[in-house]
């Protein structure tokens, strides 16, 4: 059981950080994780009353704040329009609908978990993380970060023209995925992101070349590394990578066609 001493809803991201500086207090997403564990904590902090709740969506970006969840990326018509439904693709199997009204995209970027479907998709887009002392930096920077206490404020994703498509495979509809693709393309260049392997999201960029697609996708799933668990093989893995990366090119190729 998780269990906190005190709770304090914080007035300012200042105040949140400063309780946050001691190891003995917690950040507050929507707890979905934090309540898995059997920790014992002495200040929740609850980030809730900070109106970063809201996906904001200018010319150039898409602002959504940490406290937004994740059934709020899933139903975003300006998300999922720009992206071809990449939010909708990558949220529809977690856990299930009251669970994504829970959790938080603070604590699934915050977290930067290997299974995590957020992360793949977020890791193909030109995406960058708010950090309330570290200030911005790109996804694929942080996502390489060690861990420290600072706040994750928001995540900002650029509508730099990218067509993008997303896929996942779970040995069951809800459970952690096997594998997790997401290709992006802009112009002649390829963001391909693979997580779940089991290790998290990482992006490798690659130009469109006059080879076929399925070569092209052997050779961007090979620049990753693969490993087994419970779940599935390392070469699993490795195989479905190379066909789900293929399918979500071919995907996109046929959409720029039409
Ligand atoms: C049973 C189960 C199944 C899941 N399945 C999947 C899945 O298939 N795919 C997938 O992508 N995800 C999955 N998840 C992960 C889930 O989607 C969320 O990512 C996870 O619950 C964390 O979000 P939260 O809001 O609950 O964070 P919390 O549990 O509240 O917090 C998680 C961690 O992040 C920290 N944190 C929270 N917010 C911030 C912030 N703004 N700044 C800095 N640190 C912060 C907390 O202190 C804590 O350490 C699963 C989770 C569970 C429990």
């Amino acid at each position: 059981m998780f269990r906190v001493k005190e709770y304090v809803k914080a007035g300012s991201l200042e105040e949140a950080y400063q309780l946050n500086q001691k190891k003995s207090n917690v950040l507050l997403g929507g707890m979905m994780w934090l309540k898995m564990g059997s920790n014992y904590k002495m200040t929740a902090i609850d980030l809730s009353g900070l109106g970063l709740d809201k996906i904001e969506e200018t010319e150039e970006e898409f602002r959504i704040g940490c406290m937004c969840s994740l059934r709020q990326l899933e139903q975003h018509k300006g998300l999922n329009e720009y992206f071809g439904g990449v939010f909708k693709a990558c949220t529809r199997h977690i856990v299930g609908t009251q669970f994504r009204n829970g959790a938080t995209v603070g604590g699934s970027v915050f977290g930067r978990y290997g299974f995590s479907d957020i992360l793949t998709c977020m890791m193909m887009l030109d995406t960058q993380v708010e950090l309330y002392k570290g200030g911005i930096v790109s996804l694929e920077e942080f996502a390489k970060m060690p861990y420290n206490r600072d706040i994750l404020v928001r995540v900002i994703i650029k509508k730099d023209g990218r067509k993008a498509a997303y896929v996942s495979q779970r040995p069951s509809k809800t459970d952690f995925p096997v594998i997790a693709c997401g290709v992006a393309k802009k112009e002649d260049c390829w963001y391909v992101s693979i997580g779940a392997r089991p290790g998290k999201a990482a992006l490798v960029k690659l130009t469109a070349g006059e080879s076929s697609l399925a070569e092209q996708a052997q050779a961007a799933a090979e620049q990753f590394a693969y490993g087994d668990n419970l779940r599935a093989s390392g070469q699993y893995r490795k195989y479905l990578a190379g066909v789900y990366v293929r399918r979500l090119m071919e995907q996109l190729k046929g959409e720029e066609q039409k």
